[in-house]
């Protein structure tokens, strides 16, 4: 069978499933491979042709092609680069059996207990010392599989290299934007305070990094990106930035930080050491788990088909940097 242009959108699939996380940046350019590549192999034939029209058609074709397979293409704003990021996202997200296929039970169990940490750290810091990360690894025993320390610190690398972590430059972890995004019915079906209090105002996401109001009582969170949206917004207009839910007084004030600029220099250490004193007091196997499990789930479910609703227009300010 002949070579033709629809073989640049069968590479570029392959291109993607193999990574199945990549920046706006590396799409076009793969893209721009995978026509390159093909038109070598049609000499004498029609090119096939780069367009930013024919890349956005490609996402459309992509996307169609694998839903009937349960995943999704997705777009989002990595919360610490600020770059528009792709992502095929396994709609079935509302457990972590996705990541069975590159993980071990006893490697998902550390990831879990990981995202447990990540989730309820203190003053909504959504981060880990790598320290305190580590420590984890004495609640990954399945049956009598354990994870050795070095062998932990690898599955960290290759957590943070899937997009299920992010490693910040000051060496704490916290959710990858493949996190954020396949496992976020996991998320709202298992702590429960997230869908009250942890959307953003402006695009509904969760916030795991941002800023929040300056008033204490308000619920007001927002994604840095977003933050910058409406700070951009007000400065065309009279420059008076006020918060979009409680309206209270932002212009020239700095808001309160969500994410690990809110982490307090001990908060793993305090953290390390109640487990500890929580190990001691009974077996791993009594440990309470801290989960908090929802008792229905009806709000997640609603508020995930709006948000890939949205995170699917192309036309939205999402715009890569
Ligand atoms: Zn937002
Ligand atoms: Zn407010």
């Amino acid at each position: 069978m002949g070579v033709s242009q629809h073989d640049a959108t069968k590479l570029f699939i392959q291109g993607f499933m193999a990574r199945r996380i990549m920046s706006d940046r590396v799409a076009r350019l793969l893209y721009k491979k995978c026509c390159a590549a093909v038109t070598a192999c049609m000499p004498g034939q029609e090119p096939c042709p780069w367009s930013e029209e024919r890349f956005n058609q490609l996402i459309e074709a992509v996307s169609t092609k694998l839903n009937p397979l349960d995943l999704q293409v997705a777009n989002t704003i990595d919360d610490q680069t600020g770059r528009k990021m792709w992502l095929i996202l396994n709609m079935k997200g509302d457990e972590l059996a996705q990541l069975a296929t590159e993980y071990s039970a006893a490697e998902i169990a550390f990831f879990k207990q990981l995202i447990e940490e990540i989730v309820t750290a203190p003053n909504e810091s959504y981060s880990i010392s790598s320290i305190h990360a580590l420590k984890q690894l004495k609640f990954a025993k399945v049956g009598n599989k354990t994870i050795t320390r070095a062998q932990g610190e690898v599955l960290l690398s290759s957590f943070v290299a899937n997009g299920w972590l992010t490693k910040s430059a000051r060496g704490r972890y916290m959710l990858g934007t493949r996190a954020r995004m396949e496992l976020e019915q996991y998320l709202l079906n298992n702590f429960e305070d997230l869908s009250a209090d942890q959307e953003c105002v402006i695009c509904t996401a969760l916030v795991f990094s941002g800023v929040r109001c300056t008033t204490t009582a308000c619920k007001a969170r927002l994604h840095k990106h977003c933050y910058e949206n409406i700070q951009r917004r007000a400065e065309t207009r009279n420059g008076k930035l006020d918060c979009p839910s409680c309206r209270s007084d932002w212009t020239g004030k700095t808001l309160r930080k969500v994410g690990e600029e809110a982490a307090g220099a001990n908060d793993d250490q305090l953290r390390g050491r109640k487990q500890q004193e929580s190990d001691e007091e009974g077996s791993e196997e009594e440990r309470p788990a801290r989960i908090v499990r929802k008792k229905g789930n009806a709000k997640g479910k609603k508020k995930y088909a709006s948000y890939n609703a949205l995170r699917l227009c192309s036309n939205c300010n999402l715009q890569g940097r």
